[in-house]
């Protein structure tokens, strides 16, 4: 974190556009921040809309029997975050009171919930669609749109504890995968440009835990499974990224059983929109008042006004 990011998160709270809450990462938006951000949603849905995805909305929690598959937690445990709830009896309640009372930590009174913070949007996605059963020829596109939760608590506001990504995501055959890829990437090059954002797209590898993390990234990398969209957005030397674009090859469908028509396992991949990362580098590059931003900007996200 640069003091930069610091700064810039200064300027966005003392222009009411970030509501701070007193911890790192965790903020209310203003009308302003949310238009913007309901802006990019419609505009990624009209981008969307030729392929005619499957919409589907999941709050920003999901089943913790089907995080715990997932395997989550063996790459990211840093990031991890879990709900616990009280389920004690009255002399439990006492002592949960008088802890808490004494600012003592009461977490053995607590017991883990069936739920879990949602880490991707696209998650609570695999196990529906195995659910369903077998792909239908030409499989499955779905859209998704939730807060998620990573615990990386910073002063940079552009890394959030709880933020929302838009998805697409695609499941099918490897080409249908990738060509699902090449066309988000490019279909986001173009649309960076419309909102007149500098971007740069690059290979990526995920934030992995650990010693054995650094291989898994490698691997990652080698295989070209993870491209970003860089935006600067309070560097021009770390650019942020505001997009991703993903191929899981069979990771998720191993997990969650998911067959093609023909019989064999499913591929899938996702295009990820980090709605408030785009929202800041568009403040960033336009300034904190969207009124005053290029007609062509404020066309691609408010059409009708
Ligand atoms: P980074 O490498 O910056 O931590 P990531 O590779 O972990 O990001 P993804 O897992 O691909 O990110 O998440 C999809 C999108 O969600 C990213 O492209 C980004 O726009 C957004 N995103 C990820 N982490 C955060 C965060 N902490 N705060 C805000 N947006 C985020
Ligand atoms: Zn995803």
């Amino acid at each position: 974190m640069t003091d930069a990011a610091a700064l810039y998160r200064q300027e966005l709270i003392e222009a009411g556009l970030l509501i701070p809450t007193g911890v790192d990462g965790l903020y209310g938006r203003s009308a302003v921040f949310e238009s913007v951000v309901e802006g990019l949603e419609r505009s990624i849905s009209r981008m969307a809309a030729p392929d005619g995805a499957e919409l589907m909305r999941f709050p920003p929690m999901m089943s913790r029997k089907d995080f715990l598959a997932s395997g989550y937690l063996k790459g990211f445990p840093h990031l991890f975050g879990s709900v616990h709830c009280f389920c004690g009896n009255e002399a439990d309640h006492r002592q949960l009171l008088e802890y808490a009372g004494e600012g003592k930590d009461f977490s053995d009174l607590l017991e883990p919930s069936g739920v879990v913070l949602t880490p991707a949007a696209c998650y609570p996605v695999y196990p529906v669609v195995s659910r369903r059963g077998t792909l239908p020829p030409g499989g499955r596109l779905i859209d998704v749109s939730a807060y998620c939760f990573r615990h990386e608590p910073s002063l940079d506001p552009c890394r959030m504890q709880l933020f929302r990504m838009r998805e697409n995501i695609r499941v099918g055959s490897a080409d249908e995968v990738l060509d699902f890829r090449e066309k988000w990437l490019q279909r986001g090059l173009k649309w960076v440009e419309r909102l007149a954002l500098p971007a740069v797209s690059d290979l990526a590898n995920d934030p992995f835990f650990g010693r054995g993390g650094k291989l898994m990234a490698a691997g990652q990398r080698d295989q070209q499974l993870k491209f970003e969209l860089l935006v600067p957005v309070t560097s021009t030397e770390k650019p942020t990224a505001c997009l991703s674009f993903n191929y899981h090859m069979t990771h998720f469908a191993e997990i969650w059983p998911i067959h093609q028509a023909d019989g064999e396992l499913a591929h899938t991949g996702c295009v990820g929109f980090g709605l408030e990362r785009l929202t800041l580098a568009l403040l960033r590059h336009h300034g904190l008042d969207p009124t005053t931003w290029p007609q062509t900007v404020r066309g691609e996200l408010w059409p009708d006004k």
